[in-house]
């Protein structure tokens, strides 16, 4: 027979061990909720538009950099519009490169000012790094509606407040084939998958991310013109993410 001194030991443990179930199942939903493309606790978060029409919105994280103007020449060329997610330290560092995205008629969107992930940030940062961006984004020209992409697409509750507050759009992705890309050896594949994954993925509506601009993202850079002929092979029409947006 159990003594009243074991049975209220095994009592407590039990109790310990589903709190702490209970604790982690908690925090192992925050941790989903804000990796999320789909779900945040305030205002509007879109990852692609529903729409019949045959529409679709390019879109490249982490600009500008000294290869931006390359990514401008392919679009010109092909005479496609995209939208770029600015990081406002970039703009600081390559401000021409950043006119040039707005002279050649694209859109702007506020990526940030430092890229760092938004979690367990305290309001005033979250102002901070949103405000001087904005007002970085307007001194090189862009006059249109900015909407916003979260570093590493991470967000809880402060930066969705706050969005929602000033009623600016969380904008996620549904089509972003470097972050399913298997390990691959050459630059050659990884750019073939890109091209593949993002032709098969898409559909009317879908938001389309890219990461082109960076040193080692060549793979990137090289699949752009492939995916655009692709697509528009597929009778896809580009447009940026405000224009996708209206069409909801
Ligand atoms: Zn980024």
């Amino acid at each position: 027979m159990k003594s009243k001194f074991s049975k209220k030991a095994e009592k407590y443990t039990k109790v310990a061990f589903f709190s702490s179930l209970i604790i982690i199942l908690f925090f192992y939903s925050l941790f989903r909720i804000s990796k999320s493309r789909t779900f945040q606790f305030f205002g509007e978060i879109i990852a692609r538009v529903e729409t019949d029409k045959k529409i679709v919105a390019l879109t490249f994280d982490d600009a500008p950099t000294v290869h931006s103007d390359e990514v401008l020449d392919i679009l010109a060329e092909k005479g496609v519009v995209a939208t770029f997610y600015v990081i406002g330290q970039n703009i600081e560092k390559y401000p021409e490169e950043a006119r040039n995205i707005v002279e050649a008629g694209h859109e702007l969107g506020n990526h940030s000012y430092s890229h760092q992930r938004f979690l367990l940030k305290p309001l005033s940062f979250v102002e901070l790094e949103i405000e001087r961006t904005n007002q970085l984004i307007r001194e090189v020209g862009y006059e249109g509606e900015i909407t916003f992409r979260p570093p590493y697409g991470k967000k809880l509750f402060v930066l969705p407040w706050y969005l929602f507050r000033y009623d600016i759009k969380t904008i996620m992705v549904d089509v972003e084939a470097e972050t399913f890309m298997p390990k691959l050896e050459s630059e050659e594949e990884k750019r073939d998958f890109a091209i593949d994954y993002t032709i098969e993925k898409t559909e009317s509506g879908s938001i389309i991310l890219l990461h082109p601009l960076c040193e080692s993202c060549k793979p990137s850079r090289d699949a752009i013109e492939p995916i655009i002929d692709g697509l528009q092979a597929k009778e896809y029409q580009f447009v940026t993410v405000t224009e996708l947006l209206e069409n909801r």
